[in-house]
């Protein structure tokens, strides 16, 4: 196993003692080291933070100017020195401003994933795979079960629908960082060039991406007088939302919902949801075991989600692997309840 003294997970997330700081700290921490913005990599009260610019400035948005003491901003492929380890942050893939982060001491190079995809994504630059001695991956989609359809056949239903139903009100729940950005991207690729309307809850995030140069063509805050009026339209919302009451003043409202699990029939009818998507921003199956096989990692170690199949799996391919089980970090693809806070 790895030297304990450049990574080690304890109950406070990853940490590093050489250079006595974490990685995505499920507690407040003297120096975290941050991979994206989703509250469960993400959370307030640190002494000092290093993330990308972006990802700072959407933990500003969502927590306030003061989330941390002081703030640095990592650039991708750039190396820092962080009391005297190596650091270097690289694009992950997941969300605007999400990072793998690759920590070195001259010896022995570790990356950091966080949460990851390889399918195109309009909205931020692609993953790179890094190589290095230990590769730590998240497993929320790790079973072959789960093998994400193109997102583009994804969205072909969704405007199939609106086609066939131009009287109905199309509500899109989708998380509201990444996740409601990246359907609207690629429902402009596919076309649609009417107004898209949107939840409150999704307009801090999406002025953002847009403010950043995210091109999503016109974008409307729905207001309550409108909703009756909506028919035909497409209203990205929080997934909590499709089921509010929020959303009975639209005309005729098919619920739709974009996440990894609409794989799992039984949870989209759990949810009530009339038109699932398969979109996801974590790596399906065959993208998280060919990646791994591109880091060339000698060893694996599995975060959170599925981490002993994943870690079984490397077993079998000749890698030392261990699941690590971290408590704290969620699915964001399951719309826990912070949405509203989004
Ligand atoms: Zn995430
Ligand atoms: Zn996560």
């Amino acid at each position: 196993m790895a030297d304990p003294h450049l990574l080690t997970p304890t109950p406070a997330g990853l940490y590093c003692p050489a250079g006595d700081f974490y990685i995505d700290p499920v507690r407040a921490t003297p120096r975290a080291l941050i991979t994206h913005g989703h509250a469960d990599h993400a959370r307030a009260g640190h002494g000092s933070v290093l993330a990308t610019r972006q990802t700072l400035d959407i933990m500003a948005l969502r927590y306030g100017e003061n989330f941390c003491v002081t703030r640095q901003i990592a650039t991708y492929g750039k190396t820092m020195n962080v009391n005297g380890v190596e650091v270097t942050f690289h694009p992950a893939g997941h969300v605007l401003g999400s990072a793998q982060i690759c920590v070195c001491d001259g010896k022995k190079r570790i990356v950091v994933s966080g949460d990851y995809k390889r399918e195109r994504d309009p909205t931020c630059p692609p993953f790179e795979p890094i190589r290095c001695d230990i590769f730590i991956s998240e497993a929320t989609f790790a079973l072959p079960v789960f093998r994400h359809p193109d997102s583009r056949r994804e969205v072909g239903k969704l405007l199939s629908s609106l086609a066939l139903f131009p009287e109905r009100a199309h509500l899109v729940g989708a998380y509201s960082l990444g996740k409601a950005q990246r359907m609207m991207a690629l429902v402009r690729e596919a076309g649609w060039d009417k107004p898209i309307w949107i939840h409150g809850a999704v307009e801090k995030i999406t002025d953002y991406y847009m403010r950043e140069g995210v091109d999503l063509g016109e974008i409307r805050k729905v207001t309550a007088a409108e909703r009756p009026k909506l028919a035909g339209q497409i209203v990205l919302c929080p997934p909590s939302a499709i089921q509010d009451v929020w959303s009975r003043k639209f005309p005729d409202p098919v619920a739709a919902f974009a996440s990894g699990w609409m794989r799992v029939r039984a949870r989209a009818r759990q949810r009530g949801v009339e038109l699932p998507l398969i979109v996801s921003d974590h790596a399906d199956w065959d993208d998280l075991c060919a990646t791994i096989g591109e880091t060339q990692c000698s060893e694996l170690w599995v975060t959170h989600g599925e981490a002993d199949a994943l870690a079984h799996w490397a077993s079998t391919i000749g890698l030392r692997a261990k699941p690590l089980h971290l408590v704290g970090y969620g699915d964001e693809e399951e719309a826990p309840g912070d949405e509203a806070a989004a």
